[in-house]
């Protein structure tokens, strides 16, 4: 076995999670943690998805850290290279280089509960121990391929939208994009116009709004480098605007009656083809899906080389896409926009904590947690972005950030106490996840379509039922009474586990 690399923290993923905790270590001055990154870079989902057209679509003033706004971002909703060249931006400007281990992938994480170590293996074989497990892979890592018979003999190319070739040249050629989710409605527009043939497989239509978008001028850029009072009030603006979505998700999906209108009218009003407009007409309620933004997809549907197909796919041949009635679409290239493995019972990595527990085999039925960040039998074991955090309608660099405070005041408060380990107390979990279960019936999610953010036994495993300032709320302290707690030999030599309740 290789020398076993210690340390105090292990931060497992360096996107906005990885890097927001990292950053947030350092300024308490919690130096003593490593970062381990599977790919050569920083930067997670931003790093993977750089297809042509890739932006966000919550705009940038609010899709960024609070402690660190970005006065010159180029557009309202910046597209991925700017975004990503922010995250690179902030390893230098906090000092995270000496911290960051690339290409490690983690492959397995097990908890030694006599040492009070998390021993995580990396598949290049590397051994690391650390008191604390913190993942940050993110909940959108792993594309989903789709089940599609024959999908293997495909003679073209073939590649998923989060792993966009870069090699293959679409110029001229016959291509054909499964799937019309948000990564979808971003491709096709932009290669629109270089392919000589371009098939959109639709499945289920998506509702589709407008992308309020500009260019971010030099003046206003300046104001905001000098003025930044000016920066924070446009953030907060466009923090509560969202905030005011949420209403008609999770509290009255009524209310989305009349988003579900202006939709149908922007429809409308971008295509006047009766039969077009009657298969991009979504047969779900606004909001049980994502809801999509972009100025240009329906605009580009509409060009003589592009076509829409709404007939179910049988198989897949070597030489193209064969639909239910019978029909085979000659293809040279297939994109297969088909989304991510998100709701489905994966840990990031095989996790066992006390006793041996899988993660993986505990959320067989869903994934659960407590403030979607801890978890029962896991001790000082935290995951961002884990069960239920995830949001229809604001930016996940918010909940992120949340989660991180909770975790944070955690890491300190077992610093002051000379805390050794926290586990979460079972009934706690229960109680939550009860909550939860109850709160996500009364949601537009559950209004009776098929999304990723369920399971397919029909579980929301993925998003908060709530407004984020709740989320923010009832993470902005660790209360160490919803925790067992074991204590530094030194406090306490029993190795017994027991539940104090603590002054903070
Ligand atoms: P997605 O929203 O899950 O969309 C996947 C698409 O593939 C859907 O249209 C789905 O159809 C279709 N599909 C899946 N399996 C299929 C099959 N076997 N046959 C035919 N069609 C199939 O995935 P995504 O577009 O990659 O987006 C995922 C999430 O990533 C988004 O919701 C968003 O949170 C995030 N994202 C954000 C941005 C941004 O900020 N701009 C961009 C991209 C992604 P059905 O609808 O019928 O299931």
């Amino acid at each position: 076995m290789s020398e076993e690399i210690r340390t105090h923290a292990l931060v497992v993923g360096s996107g906005f999670a990885g890097l927001g905790m990292a950053i947030a270590m350092k300024q308490a001055g919690m130096d003593d943690f490593l970062i381990l990154e599977a790919a050569e870079g920083v930067g997670g989902t931003w790093r993977d998805n750089h297809y042509p057209g890739a932006a966000c679509d919550v705009e940038s003033h609010l899709y960024s850290f609070s402690f660190r706004p970005k006065a010159d971002w180029s557009r309202m909703y910046a597209p991925q290279r700017e975004i990503l060249g922010y995250l690179e931006e902030c390893v230098d400007a906090y000092g995270l280089g000496p911290h960051l281990h690339f290409g490690r992938r983690a492959c397995g994480a097990r908890y030694d509960a006599r040492a009070r170590r998390w021993k995580v293996e990396t598949e290049d074989g590397t051994h690391y121990s650390a008191a604390v497990l913190i993942s940050g892979t993110g909940g959108l890592s792993r594309p989903a391929y789709p089940d599609i018979a024959g999908l293997d003999s495909f003679g073209g190319a073939t590649f998923h939208s989060a792993r966009w070739s870069d090699d293959v040249d679409l110029r001229h050629k016959r291509v054909g994009v499964i799937g019309t989710g948000a990564s979808a409605i971003q491709i096709v527009p932009e290669i629109a116009s270089d392919v000589r043939e371009l098939t959109v497989f639709q499945r289920s239509a998506p509702w589709i709004v407008a992308r309020p978008d500009r260019a971010i001028g030099k003046v206003e850029q300046a104001l905001f480098r000098r003025m930044p009072a000016l920066q924070l009030l446009a953030r907060k603006a466009i923090y509560l605007r969202r905030e005011l979505l949420a209403l008609g998700f999770v509290v009255d999906p009524r209310l989305l009656k009349v988003a579900e209108r202006m939709a149908a009218a922007y429809l409308a009003k971008c295509v006047p083809d009766l039969e077009l407009r009657r298969k991009l007409t979504p047969d779900y309620r606004l909001g049980c899906k994502r809801v999509l933004l972009s100025n240009d997809y329906y605009q580009s549907l509409q060009r003589p080389n592009v076509q829409l197909e709404t007939e179910a796919i049988e198989r897949i041949e070597p030489r193209g896409v064969v639909t239910r009635d019978g029909r085979l679409h000659d293809l040279d290239v297939l994109v297969l926009a088909t989304g991510f493995a998100a709701a489905e019972a994966v840990a990031p990595f095989p996790v066992r904590g006390v006793d041996g527990s899988e993660l993986d085999a505990l959320w067989q039925d869903g994934a659960e947690a407590y403030l979607g960040t801890t978890v029962a039998r896991f001790p000082n074991l935290f995951t961002i972005v884990g069960p239920n955090t995830g949001l229809g309608h604001s930016s996940m660099v918010f909940m992120i950030e949340s989660q991180i405070a909770y975790i944070l005041d955690c890491l300190r408060q077992m610093r002051r106490h000379e805390i050794a380990a926290v586990t979460l107390r079972p009934e706690i979990q229960r109680a939550y996840n009860r909550d939860l279960a109850a709160r996500l019936e009364r949601t537009v999610w559950a209004s009776g379509c098929r999304s990723w953010y369920r399971t397919a036994s029909g579980k929301n495993t993925t998003l908060w039922p709530g407004f984020t300032f709740e989320f923010w709320w009832r993470t902005r302290h660790f209360d160490l009474g919803d925790y067992e707690l074991e204590f530094d030999a030194a406090r306490d030599e029993r190795p017994e586990t027991r539940r104090v309740s603590l002054a903070n």
